[in-house]
């Protein structure tokens, strides 16, 4: 839902409505403003990320296509889902980046076409009655499934998709806080895990399980760096 190239990041056809296009979209469709709102990246403001100023990266939101001609991470999909569509359709969910999995099929879900190894860009691709490749034309239903995931991942990917909709999560000592808060957290240790060796500002203790807590401002739930 978004106009292409109206936007400042127009790849990322989920995350942001035109004003005037969610209202002709409502009235054209006789669907409620707010379930066409539901249906894009702004049902998980507040809970996933705080806020979004359109503009910036969002974390856990992987850029899908590509990025001043570089390459990354394409749209996840699962070819197993698509297969079983009645008219083939890209989950929301498949866009988060701690969502690598595919609950229903047990499988990792794909982000690239294996007939020319270019990452799914869906504004790129014409619509029709099946989602292929932008490139190639490959038909991503018929991409092979990917590896099988276990039990363990699954339930781990799962307890994170429940604090996303519970809105918040204990935190230890410091008691309930807001899921976005979590999220945040979640994202710092994993940088500092893919950066280890290099001390970094905030939480250098996080890595080696020294203890350390993740800092917070006085009377804020939010961290400190
Ligand atoms: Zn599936
Ligand atoms: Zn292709």
């Amino acid at each position: 839902m978004a106009k292409a190239g109206a936007h400042p990041r127009p790849r990322d056809l989920d995350r942001y409505v035109e004003p005037d296009l969610q209202a002709t979209l409502a009235e054209r469709t006789g669907i409620e403003a707010e379930t066409l709102r539901q249906t894009v990246f702004t049902r998980w403001a507040g809970l996933v990320f705080e806020e979004d100023d359109v503009r910036n990266k969002l974390y856990w939101l992987p850029l899908a296509g590509t990025e001043n001609s570089k390459r990354s991470f394409g749209q996840q999909f699962c070819p197993a889902c698509l297969r079983e569509d009645s008219v083939p359709y890209l989950r929301l969910s498949w866009r988060l980046g701690f969502v690598t999995a595919c609950a229903r099929h047990r499988t990792l879900l794909a982000d690239r076409c294996p007939g020319c190894g270019e990452p799914v860009q869906i504004l790129r691709t014409m619509p029709e009655k099946a989602i292929r490749c932008w490139k190639c034309q490959f038909d991503l239903a018929h991409v092979p499934l990917g590896a099988e995931v276990d039990a363990v991942d699954l339930d781990r990917q799962q307890r994170l998709l429940d604090i996303t909709a519970a809105g918040w999560t204990p935190l230890g000592a410091y008691g309930p806080v807001y899921s976005f808060v979590s999220f945040r957290i979640l994202m710092l240790v994993f940088r500092l895990l893919a950066t280890a060796g290099s001390r970094t500002r905030c939480g250098s203790g996080l890595p080696n399980g020294s203890g350390s807590r993740p800092r917070m401002r006085p009377g804020s739930n939010r961290p400190s760096c």
